[in-house]
């Protein structure tokens, strides 16, 4: 397709973000041009079919906050007859067992000694929060005691998001962390019956069928003037153009961008905004999504996902697409992903096929969670982008960089585009919101 040479909004990345700002422009009758480099749109959020499998990108499940069924999600054209509401069970493999998570809750199920440590500490809490350099360690620490965080907290959060817990802000991941709430903290030492915790993704939505990517499939029903196969290549914010690895210049006169805010920063060519743009870290993510012939283990006949903090173990997560869907794969099979966090910094120098999948399985097998002559099937995601680092410098950078943007009419959308610790549908409303507001902007 021959690309227009001047458009009024441009949007950076075809994930559910870009899709939705472009459903958003399309809806006010306002001309747009959606770029993505993939040859496919959706991003983070695609499902691929592997024969019988049907993998997402890694677990991806719908937590909606805002809204309270799929079909409300604007632009989204989800029929809910589509989707199932799941009540979430997850465990904790804490010393060679499965404590139900979030564990600070159910510290009842520990092995006994393990108990009587994490309640002694417990009660021992320090409170290491009145300093302003708090970090993300010490909010673990005041909020449920040394052994509790040393036996899970600190090292289930460093593998997952390959930092140091003391370079994170005390708030680090705010709502997606079940809060030091002594009330349910207690009840779970009790062993009584759990309180009703309502945290983020106690229930969520998945589809019936099919993986994710239906959210995908729903948004870009009836979208116009989306080119994919198009590497965004520079950014001049003064002569408002942007070059394609595949396509000539583009003038613009509005952006709404979803890529990594750090990449936009550094296509840029802007001084100010790469050297504040150097102050944002993130952790990439590897999920091994692996197809098998037969049922999982009945230990995990009806689990959704398991988290793993030891640090002998390379992988923090594994979940069971095949308890959570049953469209991923054939009855009587199994699907799973295994996620291993690495710094960013790392993923080209590891060997993802040759070194780290024989490692993740031979370990899934020294455990005795599957037989590897079971396996149909292994596909490899990797998501560059997977936690940003909420750090103090990241919060500083953030403000010089968004107002900078702002006097070159650029508005970062989605996790990644605001470089923030979000799901989808925050994503999706960041997205909807942002192009609401400028367009409020412009006709007053
Ligand atoms: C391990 C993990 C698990 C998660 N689990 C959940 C979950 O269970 N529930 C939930 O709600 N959220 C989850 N999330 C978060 C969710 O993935 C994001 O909120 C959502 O996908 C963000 O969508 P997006 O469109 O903003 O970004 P993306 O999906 O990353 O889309 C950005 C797009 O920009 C494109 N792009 C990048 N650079 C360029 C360039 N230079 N030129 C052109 N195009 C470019 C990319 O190819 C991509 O398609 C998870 C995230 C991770 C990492």
């Amino acid at each position: 397709m021959g690309l227009p040479q001047k458009i009024p909004a441009i949007v950076l990345g075809g994930g559910i973000s870009g899709l939705t700002a472009a459903r958003t422009l399309q809806e006010q009758q306002r001309e747009f041009l959606l770029l993505e480099r993939c040859p496919t749109l959706g991003g983070l959020t695609r499902t691929v079919e592997v024969g019988d499998f049907c993998f997402d990108y890694t677990g991806h499940f719908l937590h909606l906050s805002r809204y309270a069924t799929p079909g409300d999600i604007p632009y989204a054209n989800l029929n809910n007859d589509e989707w199932a509401r799941i009540s979430r069970r997850s465990c904790c493999f804490v010393g060679g067992k499965l404590i139900s998570a979030p564990i600070q809750y159910n510290l009842a199920e520990l092995p006994e000694s393990l108990f009587h440590q994490c309640v002694e500490s417990y009660n021992a809490r320090p409170s290491l929060l009145n300093s302003v350099d708090a970090t993300f360690r010490d909010y673990m620490v005041s909020g449920f005691g040394q052994v509790l965080s040393d036996l899970f907290l600190i090292p289930q959060n460093e593998k997952t998001m390959a930092i140091s817990l003391d370079l994170l802000s005390k708030d680090a991941v705010r709502r997606f962390f079940p809060a030091p709430d002594e009330k349910l903290v207690r009840n779970g030492m009790a062993a009584r019956a759990p309180l009703s915790a309502n945290s983020y993704n106690s229930t969520f939505w998945y589809p019936k069928t099919g993986g994710i990517g239906r959210l995908v499939q729903g948004l870009r029903t009836g979208i116009r003037n989306c080119a994919v196969n198009q590497d965004i290549t520079s950014v001049n914010l003064r002569e408002k153009t942007i070059c394609t690895s595949t396509s000539g210049m583009i003038r613009w006169d509005q952006m709404f961008s979803s890529i990594p805010l750090k990449s936009l920063c550094e296509l840029t060519g802007d001084e100010g905004l790469q050297s504040a743009a150097s102050s944002l870290s993130h952790s990439s993510t590897i999920s091994f999504n692996i197809g098998l012939r037969g049922p999982l283990r009945p230990e995990f006949e009806d689990l959704h996902w398991l988290y793993i903090p030891d640090r002998a173990i390379p992988f923090y997560r594994v979940g069971f697409y095949s308890n959570i869907g049953k469209g991923t794969c054939a009855s009587g099979n199994s699907a799973i992903y295994v996620e291993v966090g690495l710094p960013s910094e790392e993923v080209d120098r590891t060997d993802l096929l040759h070194d780290l999948q024989p490692k993740v399985v031979q370990s899934l097998e020294d455990l005795g969670w599957i037989d590897s002559r079971d396996v149909v099937c292994a596909v490899i995601h990797v998501m560059r982008h997977a936690y940003v680092h909420h750090t103090p410098r990241r919060d500083r950078a953030l403000d010089v960089i968004l107002s900078r943007l702002r006097e070159y009419d650029v508005v970062p959308i989605g996790r990644y585009g605001l470089w923030d610790y979000t799901g989808m549908e925050d994503s999706m409303e960041s997205a909807r919101a942002a192009v609401l507001e400028v367009g409020q902007c412009n006709t007053v």
